[in-house]
């Protein structure tokens, strides 16, 4: 079977394995775990930080940015597609007890602009906007990606206004890789930045957020009072270890066969819609009255697995765990459907 529902579904490879069991561990929660050290302090470096603190999901690492940035009452703006407003069960309000503006942005990218119109001036009846926070790439909008001028007018606007500027970097390799842009100078115009593993870059487990080190002391706080101190978690940090030496240059392949399945799907009698295909996100809509659970029924019968988001609209992720081979196999299950 072919799973093209999300870039989550791969499983470590013997090398990622190996790594594990080399690992070197100690009780992370007194800050004794040498592989979770090693990577807090990598991740920190290759995006031009001073500390980083390694959490289980890219969910808490971003939870906990929020929680670490504002204070209850406060407001954050985020566009409408964002992640951490959708599919956080709510983490802005139930955590931080903050406010969102949601702001409908181009294929979920907000602009600097944007930003500036809806910062609320200083009355006491209007709650504090305090925090902006972007995703790169947008999940749930086909995986499109920020360019470094419109990021570095977002930071402007932000710095100006006194707003701390977070990203949910759960593709940030996805995207640097497309644009060439290096992670530090990128990560220098945000205040927070949360950099997943467990998407693109293949392991079981694990997210880190890197920032200052006056930030990464308060979030590491956050982090134990989220319940997310681990013990001897350098079996995961070994991992994410192992995929930023290995990795991250494959991502490309991943774009190069999204466009492939994209290809195919532009001349499908079944699309309605397709977005553009930047990285490794396919999104699209399925013309009436073939709904998504259809589709994906029929798709499944042919060896291959997507996702619905929403009535009519599906989403396939490539990835580590996605080859030649299976993208063969994909594209004649497409065509099947026609
Ligand atoms: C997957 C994802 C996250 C974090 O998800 P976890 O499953 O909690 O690791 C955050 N932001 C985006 C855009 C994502 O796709």
């Amino acid at each position: 079977m072919v799973d093209l529902r999300s870039d989550t579904v791969t499983r470590p490879s013997k090398g990622m394995l190996d790594a594990i069991l080399a690992a070197h561990v100690g009780d992370d929660v007194f800050g004794e775990d040498p592989s979770v050290n090693q990577l807090e302090e990598r991740t920190a470096k290759l995006f031009g930080k001073e500390a980083g603190v390694y959490c289980p999901s890219g969910t808490m690492t971003n939870q906990v940015a929020i929680k670490a940035h504002t204070q209850p009452g406060d407001e954050l703006i985020c566009d409408t597609h964002a992640h951490i407003y959708i599919n956080e069960g709510g983490g802005i309000a139930f955590n931080s007890g903050v406010q969102v503006r949601l702001l409908p942005g181009d294929r979920g990218r907000i602009s600097a602009a944007q930003v500036a119109e809806n910062i609320n001036p200083p009355f006491d009846w209007l709650p504090r906007t305090t925090l902006v926070c972007l995703e790169n790439t947008v999940n749930r909008a086909g995986g499109s990606y920020y360019t470094l001028n419109s990021i570095k007018e977002i930071s402007e606007v932000c710095k100006k206004n006194n707003l701390k500027l977070h990203l949910d970097g759960a593709r940030i390799f996805n995207a640097l890789i497309e644009t060439g842009d290096s992670a530090e100078e990128t990560a220098n115009y945000f205040d927070s930045v949360s950099v997943c593993f467990s998407k693109g870059l293949g392991c079981p487990v694990g997210s880190v957020l890197v920032g200052d080190k006056e930030f990464i002391k308060k979030a590491r706080r956050v982090r134990k009072v989220f319940g997310g101190g681990m013990r001897q978690a350098g079996f995961l940090a070994a991992a994410a270890n192992y995929a930023l030496d290995n990795n991250i240059k494959r991502l490309k392949d991943d774009h190069v066969r999204a466009k492939k399945i994209a290809d195919v799907l532009k001349n499908a009698s079944y699309v309605e819609e397709l977005l553009p295909v930047e990285t490794n996100i396919i999104i699209f809509t399925l013309k009436a009255p073939l709904t998504s659970q259809e589709f994906i029924a029929k798709l499944s019968e042919k060896g291959v697995k997507g996702i619905a988001f929403g009535k009519k609209m599906v989403r396939f992720v490539t990835h580590l765990d996605f080859d030649d081979y299976q993208l063969e196999e994909t594209l004649s299950a497409l065509k099947g459907l026609n």
